[in-house]
């Protein structure tokens, strides 16, 4: 049954905001709203977890830089601060006719006037049998940090040394691989990767780096192949190999819930909804979508918590203008964007369009990004 905590509103409102999902688009939001409120408008956020997680720190704390409280951004806090109710519940579907937000549960639906969808994506696992059973998601974050809490455990009482396969070389993977050697010196470290190469949309300059640090650390990585089957103490590859696993992370592009397309929204062959440059849903101008759920109409931009931070500034923008009247704006990504890997080491590769280095600088600017964003919902 989901938990309603109900800010003060008296009046009657004019409009019904409703926000779903709290990604890091929305915990931007929330704060500039609570430094310039919206007025006239009811404002709910909608949210399966009480706390946002903050991906880019994700891996530091995997590696013992961070406490876990250091990259969870408390929503009930940032809602109360921007006048926002706060509904701790999983939103399941929308009503496009009748523009009513649906709960998991019992839950009335919510009416709404205005909408913005931020809720991610969730590790496709679809098709791969026995992986909802026995594979540990990297999202929803929590469950990832649930999963290495055991996997840590398991290896604090066993004589043996275990087994962990990260299916996924993207960033992601790569660092979360590094992150949990850098923390179990004793187990064997396998990444599977689909593709040929690691780090698919960086530069070759990148992959090189990480190529030959997964070797010193002993982190093996198999490319071009895909784990079709999961099971308790092994997974299955699709050439028919056996490889023996203790636990399994699943790390792989990550895909938007899939009551988003069930609802009625357009949406992408992957399940991103289709928005045009102001972030607004096609065909349904009251919708507004951002982060990694939404696919901006004729461009194709990298689906990571960077892009995700900067659309906060037009959402916000657009929000404002479409309550008012006013024009709205384009929301213009920049070409390149500089990605900051953790090598757990106390040092970061910088990948920058085809440029990319290994340095403690690197790690220092990192945590200094990172650090930065977070005291802004201290
Ligand atoms: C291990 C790892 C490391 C990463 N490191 C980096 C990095 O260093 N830099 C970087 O830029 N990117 C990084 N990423 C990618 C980054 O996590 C995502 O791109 C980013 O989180 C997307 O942000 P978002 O705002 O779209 O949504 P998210 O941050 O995914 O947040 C979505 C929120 O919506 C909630 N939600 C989902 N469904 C519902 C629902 N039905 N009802 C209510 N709430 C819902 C979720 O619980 C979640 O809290 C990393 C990813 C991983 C897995």
């Amino acid at each position: 049954m989901p938990t309603i905590i109900t800010n003060s509103s008296n009046g009657a409102h004019p409009h019904e905001l409703i926000l779903i999902g709290g990604g890091h688009t929305h915990v931007l939001l929330l704060r500039k709203l609570s430094k310039n409120p919206l007025r006239g408008v009811r404002m709910t956020m909608v949210s399966d977890f009480e706390c946002a997680a903050y991906s880019g720190m994700l891996p530091g704390h995997i590696s013992g830089f961070y406490q876990q409280a250091e990259l969870l951004i408390d929503l009930r806090h940032l809602c109360r601060l921007a006048n926002v109710q706060f509904i701790h519940a999983k939103a399941c579907g929308m009503n496009l006719k009748q523009k009513q937000v649906l709960l998991d549960g019992s839950a009335e639906p919510l009416a709404a006037d205005l909408v913005s969808i931020n809720v991610g994506g969730i590790s496709c696992t679809e098709g791969v049998e026995g992986a909802k059973s026995w594979a540990i998601p990297a999202k929803p974050v929590p469950c990832l940090l649930k999963g290495w809490a055991s996997t840590m455990a398991a290896a604090r009482n066993s004589t043996g040394r275990l087994q962990i396969i990260l299916v996924g070389g993207g960033a992601g993977g790569v660092e979360l691989a590094l992150a949990m050697r850098s923390r179990l010196a004793h187990a064997e470290f396998t990444i599977i990767h689909s593709e040929p190469c690691l780090l698919p949309g960086h530069n070759s300059r990148a992959r090189h780096i990480v190529h030959n640090l997964l070797l010193e650390r002993n982190v093996a990585a198999i490319t071009e192949a895909k784990v079709v089957e999961v099971m308790p103490d092994s997974v299955r590859l699709d050439d028919g190999q056996l490889l023996a696993a203790d636990f399994v992370f699943w790390v792989t592009q990550a895909v938007p819930p899939a009551w988003l397309g069930e609802s009625g929204l357009d949406i992408t062959r992957e399940g991103f909804i289709r928005v045009k440059p102001t972030l607004q849903a096609i065909n349904h101008p009251w919708i507004f979508a951002a982060g990694d759920a939404a696919s901006i109409e004729n461009r194709k931009l990298p689906r990571s918590g960077v892009f995700a931070v900067r659309m906060a500034k037009p959402l916000e923008h657009n929000l404002r203008a479409y309550l008012a009247g006013r024009l709205l704006k384009d929301y213009k990504p920049q070409r390149h964007s500089l990605s900051l890997i953790g090598t757990a080491d106390g040092r970061a590769i910088a990948s920058y369009s085809d440029l990319a280095a290994r340095s403690a600088f690197f790690w220092w600017l990192k945590n200094w990004i990172d650090q930065r964003f977070m005291r802004q919902f201290q």
